[in-house]
């Protein structure tokens, strides 16, 4: 069992990015155009031996508001919008096969949201057969839908499964109801036990649970009932995330009451109990806030240190191009990120004019390129060899990091990172606070550049 004090690193909690990116999404700009994303598909179909794709799909619609949501979701009962959306959608598809190689196979496919499964059956199906239809999956390729077990049938499943889909994820967050009723989510927790024994009879190969610490109303006590009960249920991975309380940023968050909220060291002794919880009820923590069991693809990666890490976050199969479809979807090529237009009307008027409906997104330069590299090396494989670095890029690592490796020797002597003379390892406890670690390889925190708003690290 991985035992730590956390009290002992409560200095660490102040926000950072959870580097899904570098560099982080506020860094984009909308002189980055459609154009230059097209150059760039271009450019990556001339390679010899193009990447694979990645595939992602953003269905935004939601039936009720969850107050404690951080996603870019339209709470709408609206089924013609709906629908409207799919066709759009299909629209997007089928301008962006025009000009990608055929030839590219896809291994992995993710529909967030949003809510995938506030489509009904029908829509599921005919969505997920065109994308069958426009691409070339590889046989093993990963393919994972979040569903809501609130308003889920059989049927829905059924759609998914029968449509390629092998992999289903699900929010939790609590099973207690006051909990649930403060944030606005009623999720009887026979629903969700419902839905685990339909995934499980139509035979997804894999289950993904959510829970959230951090919300109103939240004991240890409480929490523990509920980790304990995730355990017993079994699935596959688990991530346990931080709820970040920032309604500067998301208007509806003013709803949750702050004096509800379990107070910071509440939330550390939450952090270690389920930290603890889940590794003696035997799996493995992956790193920031994901768990997954011994024979996991994510822990296997872990292990041979072939994590990667995208918007989805956590991820096993790196070195794909990922193309992101619907809005706000964000696409990252080797070179360049791009972000899709965040309203259905812009969006909707881009494809209506057969343009890719780039609506932002970032090209990188050299610089970001060396961070980028370091500091997914330090989130993924918790581990970084100073001299591979140099004999890639062709700098002098210590000068070049100087100011990142200076303000390590304080997590050093808080045991959270090792340090030798030509490399760095991320020891168990570190990988809690491994944010706060690759913030020293950040440029635009060095530079004192940064732009965004990030919720807290612990
Ligand atoms: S169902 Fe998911 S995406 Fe929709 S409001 Fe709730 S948390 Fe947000």
């Amino acid at each position: 069992m991985f035992k730590f004090d956390l009290t002992k690193y409560k200095k660490y909690d102040k926000p950072g990015p959870r580097y899904t990116s570098y560099p982080t999404a506020p860094h984009f700009n909308e002189s980055f155009t459609n154009e230059d994303f097209l150059k760039e598909i271009k450019d990556t179909n001339k390679k010899d031996n193009p990447a694979n794709l990645s595939l992602y799909f953003h269905l935004p619609y939601c039936d009720t508001l969850c107050y404690f949501c951080g996603c870019n979701m339209i709470i709408t009962r609206n089924r013609d919008r709906v629908k409207e959306y799919i066709n759009y959608v299909k629209k997007e598809i089928d301008l962006l096969k025009k000009f990608l190689n055929p030839s590219r196979n896809v291994t992995q496919l993710h529909w967030g949201g949003g809510t995938p499964t506030h489509l009904n059956p029908e829509e599921i199906a005919e969505l997920a057969a065109y994308i069958q239809r426009s691409f070339k999956f590889r046989e093993d390729s990963e393919n994972s839908c979040e569903i809501d077990p609130r308003g889920l049938t059989y049927e829905h499943l059924q759609a998914l499964r029968e449509n390629g889909f092998n992999r289903i994820s699900m929010g939790v967050q609590d099973f207690n109801e006051e909990v649930q009723k403060a944030v606005n989510r009623i999720q009887p927790e026979e629903i969700t036990l419902q839905a685990i024994e339909w995934i499980r009879k139509l035979g997804f190969d894999s289950i993904n649970l959510d829970l959230m610490y951090g919300l109103p109303f939240q004991t240890n006590e409480s929490f523990e009932r509920t980790v304990q009960k995730i355990v017993q249920i079994s699935p596959d991975r688990i991530a346990v995330f931080n709820y970040a309380h920032v309604p500067w940023m998301k208007k509806h968050m003013n709803l949750i009451k702050v004096e509800d909220l379990p107070k910071p060291e509440v939330k550390l002794e939450i952090l270690k109990m389920a930290t603890e919880k889940l590794t003696s009820g035997g799996y493995c923590f992956i790193g920031m806030d994901h768990f997954a069991k011994p024979d996991d693809e994510l822990a296997i990666a872990l292990r041979e240190k072939k994590l990667y890490r995208n918007f989805q976050g956590y991820s096993t199969r790196a070195g794909a191009d990922l193309y992101a479809f619907g809005i706000t979807a964000i696409s990252q090529l080797a070179n360049v990120y791009a972000q899709n237009h965040k309203v259905e009307k812009d969006y909707y008027e881009a494809l209506d004019a057969a343009k890719i409906p780039t609506g932002k997104g970032y090209r990188l330069n050299e610089d970001d390129k060396i961070r980028r590299y370091v500091v997914m090396k330090v989130m993924c494989d918790f581990a970084l060899n100073f001299k591979e670095v140099e004999e890639k890029f062709e700098i002098d690592f210590r000068k070049y990091f100087n100011w990142g490796l200076n303000n390590l020797k304080e997590m050093v002597e808080d045991e959270l990172v090792e340090l030798e003379k030509d490399s760095l390892t991320v020891t168990e406890v570190g990988r809690l606070l491994v944010r706060n670690i690759a913030m020293n390889f950040d440029g635009y925190i060095e530079r004192k550049e940064d732009i965004g708003k990030y919720s807290k690290t612990l």
